[in-house]
């Protein structure tokens, strides 16, 4: 029911930001990673890039064990965050969209077992990126709304989350969202 949730997130603040989540004080940073773990472009290149290769051998050390397939869809696994300026990265792989297939389960995964693995690491701050909302092609408005709809409704402990919104249609759609 709506009203346990809101008491279990009572201390939730969620905040709504322009910018470079690379460039975020937060305990956790959500990287919209690919299922290979291996890098890609976007805000996944440019946390490879400020985090520098400690990042990348974690990933690959995923890869060697539980992870050989790959990340599944929806789900989240933490790495070191490197140079960054937060102690961990969040990896979670979302959905790219379809017209044809109702994959926003899959999108609310992501924000749902991010903040389960945040909650796991003991993680009080995080930031998000749009997930799937560049090259996966997952319109801007809907993105959003899964995105804080998502996040309002899981029981977390981390009382500070983020979301880093690189450029003003998605940064739009998320404060109307919200
Ligand atoms: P996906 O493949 O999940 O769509 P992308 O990285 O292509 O992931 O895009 C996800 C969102 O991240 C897009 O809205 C994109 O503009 C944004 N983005 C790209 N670089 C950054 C960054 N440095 N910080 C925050 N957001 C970013």
């Amino acid at each position: 029911p709506a009203e346990s949730r809101a008491c279990l997130n009572a201390g939730m603040a969620v905040t709504i930001l322009k910018g470079d989540i690379t460039h975020q004080s937060a305990d956790a940073i959500v990287n919209a990673a690919n299922s290979s773990l291996l890098g890609g472009g976007g805000v996944d290149g440019a946390i490879h890039r400020a985090g520098g290769g400690a990042i990348l051998a974690a990933c690959q050390e995923l890869r060697r064990g539980r992870y050989g397939r790959g990340l599944p869809t929806g789900q989240a696994v933490a790495t070191t965050a490197g140079r960054l300026d937060a102690r961990w990265v969040i990896h979670t792989v979302g959905p790219v969209y379809s017209a044809e297939e109702d994959r926003s389960a899959l999108l609310a995964s992501c924000y749902r077992e991010s903040l389960r693995v945040a909650d796991e690491l003991g993680a009080a701050s995080i930031a998000f990126p749009a997930v799937s909302a560049g090259v996966y092609g997952w319109p801007a408005e809907s993105a959003a709304d899964i995105a804080v709809r998502t996040v309002r409704a899981t029981a977390t402990a981390v009382g500070d989350i983020r979301f880093v919104l690189f450029n003003d249609e998605v940064l739009a759609a998320f404060e109307r969202a919200a």
